[in-house]
């Protein structure tokens, strides 16, 4: 088994993990609702994707009963 020859000091293995944070995801507005959210996804607001309604988002439908009852 290959064993490292020396240890690797902390400043060496900080300037290694320098690069090991998560990155902020690349949010954009829906174009249909105008919410935020990752791109090439469904839309989480309104459940939009390229244009068609592709899912019924679970906020919304509370949102359908609650405009439902108030009619
Ligand atoms: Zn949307």
């Amino acid at each position: 088994m290959a064993v490292p020859k020396r240890k690797v000091s902390s400043h060496r293995r900080g300037n290694r993990r320098a690069h090991h944070a998560i990155g902020k995801p690349n949010l954009r507005p829906c174009p249909n609702c105008g919410e935020y959210g990752v791109s090439h996804r469904v839309c989480s607001g309104c459940g939009y994707y390229k244009g068609k309604q592709v899912i019924i988002p679970k906020v919304k439908k509370v949102k359908e009963k609650a405009e439902e009852s108030k009619q």
